[in-house]
């Protein structure tokens, strides 16, 4: 073997330089696709270059196109950081290369997404004997489980379509709020179930389903196989769907799956504070939520979770002569997902667990919350700036309006209709991303334009908000 220390000695040099700097970095990057390809395209040179050499010019023209969202103040998306611990131990996943696809490939791969899932489960709230697979991310989850949704209702209805297929199946009805997360459309388009052909219920003004609206759809529906997909944190709003009630919706019809799409909002059970917000989600069939987002793992890991493991291994599990399955009683990690070969994700996810601890966790969802309300506090009394949603979780929608007196918001301001606040807010908007002090992106709330602020990094802290609000504030006063 060659001496790989001086490699990973110079690359470990060059990620810590890059961390220490994060806080000084404009937070989006300033970097243009040409100055990236001149730097890094052209053709694939005959000749090739040492490691180091490659690492070294990588770290160099690749750094202007890197985006500080690792870093304390990028508010885009949903996007958390990467934990010391999860960070390091995703490192030694590389440098094992351990292929989580069965036992045999890697028992320490099995043994610890065994382990990490059980904590999961632990802190979510939901039912032990759950099964647990390590997806790619949360839309990969949402496919796992609408699969396992879509083989038990079929099955009851006398079909098997992992055999089959949909062609000549029963028909099968999908109910998703209005306000589902868009990759649940994708999980259907990829599931056969079409994104277009979903009964759509009607949400209220924070974005949450209404359930006496699922209640009449279901008991239209009588009782032929239906799949719904509830959600716990909007991804705009941060709401929760009421889940007591829709698990008791679903509950009385004959042969309903509940799957929740909790890729950020399911943390919330880790918190003493918020726990009530998924009061009832244990009732459901099946969950998405991701380790890339809020638990702080570097990308990718999303995790889903089913109560019908049975269900959920014939949905995605296949076998072939070669496989050689482990004895029983051991976690085949591939069972779970629809991936073969396989990152071992769960080393990462496990070393977040392990550095955080129970106490950790919830302390990490409570402090992002508060980050997000004071946020909202710190913008909400600036001149023209109206916060469109309760602050529930860790998502704030804020909108600015241009002509405003001190305290007035854009409701009020009958001088300005609102394609003009619209069109102001996304100035507001490419201002804040120009400036650099932090990032965040736009959205459409209700048919407004608004800006979307996630306060999900473990490392953010109350200066980097009160940072964040006076360069919002300066770049509203001036755009
Ligand atoms: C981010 C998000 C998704 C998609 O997650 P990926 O990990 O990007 O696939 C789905 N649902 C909700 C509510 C989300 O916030």
């Amino acid at each position: 073997m060659p001496d790989h220390r001086p490699l990973l000695h110079q690359t470990a040099e060059l990620a810590a330089r890059y961390l220490e700097g994060i806080e000084r970095r404009h937070v989006g990057g300033l970097a243009t696709r040409e100055g990236l390809l001149s730097a890094l395209g052209g053709a694939l040179p005959r000749q090739g270059l040492t490691p180091g050499q490659v690492i070294e010019d990588l770290a160099r023209f690749a750094d202007p196109g890197v985006v500080a969202s690792a870093g304390p103040r990028y508010f885009g998306f949903v996007t958390g950081g990467a934990l010391p611990a999860a960070l390091a131990a995703d490192w030694l996943a590389s440098a094992w290369d351990q292929n989580a696809f069965s036992w045999v490939m890697s028992p320490a791969a099995a043994v610890v997404e065994e382990v990490a899932a059980g904590w999961i489960l632990d802190l979510l709230g939901l039912p032990a004997s759950s099964s647990v697979g390590f997806t790619s991310g949360a839309t990969m989850a949402t496919f796992t489980g609408i699969l396992a949704g879509r083989h038990r209702v079929l099955s009851r209805a006398g079909w098997d379509v992992q055999r089959d297929g949909l062609i000549g199946a029963p028909p099968l009805t999908v109910v998703l709020g209005t306000e589902a997360h868009a990759t649940v459309l994708s999980a259907l388009q990829m599931a056969g179930l079409g994104s277009g052909r979903a009964r759509r219920v009607d949400s209220d003004e924070q974005g949450r389903m209404k359930p006496g609206a699922l209640r009449s759809l279901l008991a239209e529906l009588g009782d032929r196989p239906v799949l719904v997909s509830a959600q716990a944190g909007n991804v705009n709003s941060g709401a929760f769907d009421p889940l007591p009630e829709i698990v008791d919706a679903v509950r009385a019809h004959p042969n309903a799956w509940l799957h929740v799409d909790g890729a950020f909002g399911l943390w919330a059970a880790a918190s003493d504070a918020l726990r009530s917000h998924v009061d009832g989600v244990a009732g459901a069939d099946s969950w998405t939520t991701d380790a890339h987002k809020w638990l702080n793992v570097p990308y990718d890991c999303g995790v889903v979770i089913v109560r019908d493991a049975d269900a959920h291994r014939a949905a995605v599990n296949f076998g072939a002569a070669y496989y050689v399955v482990g004895d029983g009683g051991v976690r085949e990690p591939g069972s779970w997902v629809p991936d073969s070969s396989r990152r071992a994700r769960g080393f990462a996810v496990y070393a977040a667990l392990r550095q955080l601890g129970r106490a950790g966790v919830a302390d990490l969802v409570d402090r992002c919350c508060a980050l997000a309300r004071r946020l909202a506090d710190g913008l909400r009394d600036a001149p023209g700036v109206a916060i469109l949603n309760d602050v529930v979780l860790n998502q704030v929608l804020v909108r600015f309006a241009p002509t405003a007196r001190p305290g007035d918001g854009p409701d009020v301001d009958t001088d300005v209709d609102a394609d003009a606040i619209d069109a102001f807010t996304r100035r507001v908007i490419a201002a804040v991303q120009q400036d650099g002090t932090c990032w965040a992106g736009g959205t459409t709330w209700h048919g407004m334009a608004a800006m979307r602020v996630s306060v999900s990094n473990w490392a953010t802290r109350e200066a980097d908000v009160d940072a964040s609000v006076e360069a919002i504030r300066r770049c509203a006063a001036s755009a």
